[in-house]
C-alpha cells in the first residue's frame, strides 16, 4: 500500500526533507507547494534533489497577497517549470492581507495556470462563497485543487459541480471533523486526494506535534472509515488521482 502525500512543505519544516522522505517509506512521491517566491524556487530545487519523488508548485499564498506586484515576476517565471500553480486562494479567516488584494492575486494566478494549461492548488478558508465565485467565473473548477478541503454538505455539492478534485488533510481526522467527514461522504473517491499539509495539522493520534508526509496514512485511514472501504483501495484510488490530476 502506497500514498501521495499531495500537500506537504518540506522547504517549510526546518528538518532536513531526506530524513523527512526517508521515514515516509510508504509514500511514493510528494506535492511541495511554493506559498512565495523564495519557498517556490526552494521546492523546485527539492524535485532536483530527489528525482521522481517530489513535485514542487510555485505561488503566493493569500496571506502574502499584498506582496504580489513585488512577487509576480519571479513566481511567473518559476511557474514554467512547476507541476502547478499555487498555493494560492482567499483566506478570510486570518484576513492578513486586505480581501480586494487576495482576489486580485488569486485571479492572476488562475490566468497563470490557465495560460500554462497547470493544476492550481487553493487554499480556501472561510471564504467558500468567494471562492466558488472565482472559479465558476473562470471556469476553471476542473484544473483546481481544494487543499485541505473543510467545506460541509452545501459547500462540498456546490463544489463537486465545479469539477474540482477535493484534498483532504488531518482535520478530516479530528474529534472535531464531524462536519468534514459529512462533506467528505458526498465525495466520490474519484474526486479526493490524501495530504498532510507537513508541518501543519498532525491528525490523531499525532496531534500537536510537527506533522510529516509518513502520516498521511492517518489521514487517509480516516476517509476509509467515511466511505466504509478498505484502506488500501483508497491509498490506490487517491495516488492515481494525484497522477491523473498534477500530470506525473
Ligand atoms: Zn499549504
Amino acid at each position: 500500500m502506497t500514498w501521495v502525500d499531495t500537500h506537504c512543505h518540506l522547504q517549510l519544516d526546518g528538518r532536513p526533507p531526506a530524513e523527512l522522505l526517508d521515514r515516509a517509506s510508504d509514500v511514493d512521491w510528494v506535492v511541495v507547494p511554493g506559498v512565495d517566491a523564495p519557498s517556490s524556487a526552494a521546492a523546485i530545487a527539492l524535485t532536483a534533489a530527489f528525482p521522481g519523488r517530489v513535485l514542487a508548485t510555485a505561488g503566493l499564498h493569500p496571506h502574502d497577497a499584498a506582496a504580489w506586484p513585488e512577487q509576480r515576476e519571479e513566481v511567473t517565471s518559476l511557474a514554467a517549470t512547476a507541476a502547478a500553480i499555487g498555493e494560492t486562494g482567499l483566506d478570510h479567516y486570518r484576513d492578513l492581507a486586505p480581501r480586494d488584494l487576495q482576489e486580485a492575486a488569486f485571479r492572476e494566478h488562475l490566468e497563470l495556470a490557465s495560460e500554462l494549461g497547470k493544476p492550481i492548488v487553493v487554499h480556501c478558508r472561510d471564504a467558500f462563497s468567494d471562492v466558488h465565485r472565482l472559479l465558476e467565473e473562470t471556469g476553471a473548477g476542473p484544473s483546481a485543487v481544494l487543499h485541505c478541503w473543510t467545506g460541509g454538505t452545501r459547500w462540498t455539492k456546490r463544489f463537486l459541480d465545479l469539477g474540482v478534485t477535493f484534498s483532504f488533510a488531518g482535520p478530516v481526522a479530528f474529534e472535531t471533523g464531524e462536519t468534514i467527514r459529512i462533506g467528505a461522504a458526498l465525495v466520490p473517491p474519484e474526486r479526493a486526494m490524501v495530504e498532510t499539509d507537513t508541518p501543519y495539522l498532525a491528525p490523531p493520534p499525532h496531534r500537536g506535534e510537527r506533522n510529516e508526509p509518513a502520516w498521511v496514512v492517518h489521514v487517509g485511514e480516516a476517509l476509509a472509515r467515511v466511505w466504509g472501504m478498505d484502506v488500501g483501495e483508497v491509498a490506490a484510488i487517491t495516488s492515481r488521482n494525484a497522477v491523473r490530476v498534477f500530470g506525473k
